[in-house]
């Protein structure tokens, strides 16, 4: 039995014609499982390429979930603050492109809070420079790159910069701790 429990990824994806051209289908299913999540009571993962803005637009029901998980975050640190402060409960995941060094990625990941922020590799789609796929073994090289950015993790009271992105997984997925 898988212990966490989610729905998704599912989202928005307007990155360029061919995506746009879906935004009918993308609302049909974004619908469905929005309302899946609802009635389940279950984290909802997200997928957002330049789509903030439909996210701001299903606020309220958002909010009424357990937890929003953005997945590969791609929105500014002021979107991800202003979702937090209107009552959404996000979790702001990072992959490689954090490493890949796209500056607002950067900015967001530095200033978010400590608590919300997790950690991906996105297999195999978001490859670091140089190779064909992403894999899970990355995962640590994404880690340094946050370190990097957050010196500050120490006033968390975590031991380390690993053991609060795994304690955020668990809140994030609905648990506390570690089965
Ligand atoms: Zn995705």
């Amino acid at each position: 039995m898988i212990p966490y429990k989610g729905i998704g990824e599912t989202g928005f994806d307007l990155y360029n014609h061919a995506f746009r051209d879906t935004e009918a289908i993308q609302d049909e299913l974004f619908k469905v499982h929005l309302e899946l999540a609802l009635s389940r009571q279950l984290p909802l993962v997200l997928h957002v390429r330049k789509a903030m803005h439909k996210v701001f637009a299903y606020k309220q029901a958002l909010k009424k979930l357990p937890q929003v998980i953005f997945h590969a975050y791609s929105g500014t640190l002021g979107e991800g603050e202003a979702l937090l402060r209107q009552g959404i409960n996000g979790y702001f995941s990072f992959g490689t492109s954090l490493v890949g060094g796209r500056k607002e990625t950067i900015r967001s990941c530095a200033g978010l809070p400590l608590n919300r922020l997790l950690l991906e590799t996105d297999t195999p789609y978001q490859p670091l420079r140089g190779c064909a796929f992403s894999r899970w073994q990355d995962l640590p090289v994404i880690l340094q790159a946050v370190s990097r950015l957050r010196g500050d993790f120490g006033h968390s009271g975590a031991d380390t910069l690993e053991s609060l992105i795994e304690a955020n997984f668990y809140q994030a997925y609905g648990s506390l701790r570690k089965p």
